[in-house]
């Protein structure tokens, strides 16, 4: 077995136990092979190990590997920061975007998206901690503006991600993505209804968000190895 091969095999067993650990009922995990900065042979490689949903955080880097990695039979998530003026190449390429944080921005891709007869999936980011560095719904706006983003009806909304703050440790990240599963819960009963999906959890925290009820982790140091280079557009 490649490397690649091997470090898939053992987070798909630590996905496991972590979810046999969970107190909550939350679903399937869906782990998303973070690729950004690594080459098209290694996303191969994990493709041959039976991965199908690969993560990216550039446009620019990412539409050349897509195209050239049979995109029928690979699933990409745009797990950056989305710009207004990708939006129309972001939703031709990818499936899933989980960094909307804004209704004006949400109101944008409707847009596009109604234009070219699409209709994709999104995750609404949340700022939990208010640093100013992150992108995100303040949970205060989210709750206000959920009504007007219901009415979008070119986008599917999944659920909710977020990102929390850097910490030395996965169970610093504990109370984050419990306050994350705890918000959603609360925009259910509110507006009446579901939002099924919460991405949350990396390499360093990803069982932790299982425990806590992640349905989406995105997953890259972990799988390909460290980054020789950090991507620019990442959303922390
Ligand atoms: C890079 C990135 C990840 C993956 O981080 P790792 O620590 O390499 O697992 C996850 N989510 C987002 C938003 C990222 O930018």
């Amino acid at each position: 077995m490649s490397d690649v091969a091997e470090n898939l095999a053992a987070i798909r067993a630590r996905i496991a136990e972590a979810m046999s650990r969970r107190e909550v009922d939350a679903g399937a995990v869906e782990l998303i092979a973070v690729s950004k900065t690594f080459p098209p042979e290694l996303i191969l490689e994990a493709a041959n190990a039976g991965q199908r949903v690969f993560g990216e955080s550039k446009l620019q880097e990412a539409e050349p590997k897509i195209s050239m990695l049979l995109p029928s039979q690979l699933s990409w998530h745009f797990i950056g920061r989305v710009q207004r003026n990708k939006v129309r190449k972001l939703i031709s390429s990818f499936q899933v975007l989980h960094g909307i944080d804004s209704q004006r921005l949400a109101a944008h891709v409707d847009g596009v998206a109604a234009e070219t007869g699409k209709r994709p999936e999104i995750f609404l980011q949340v700022n939990l901690s208010d640093e100013v560095s992150k992108g995100g719904f303040k949970t205060a706006d989210l709750k206000k503006e959920m009504g007007s983003l219901l009415l979008l009806d070119h986008l599917r909304i999944l659920g909710l991600m977020t990102i929390p703050p850097a910490c030395g440790d996965a169970e610093g990240s504990r109370p984050w993505f419990r306050q994350l599963r705890e918000f959603r819960d609360e925009l259910e009963q509110e507006w009446g209804i579901q939002l099924p999906s919460l991405s949350m959890g990396m390499s360093a925290d990803f069982e932790v968000a299982v425990e806590e009820g992640a349905t989406h982790v995105r997953v890259g140091t972990a799988v390909f190895g460290n980054r020789s280079h950090q991507a620019d557009g990442e959303l922390s």
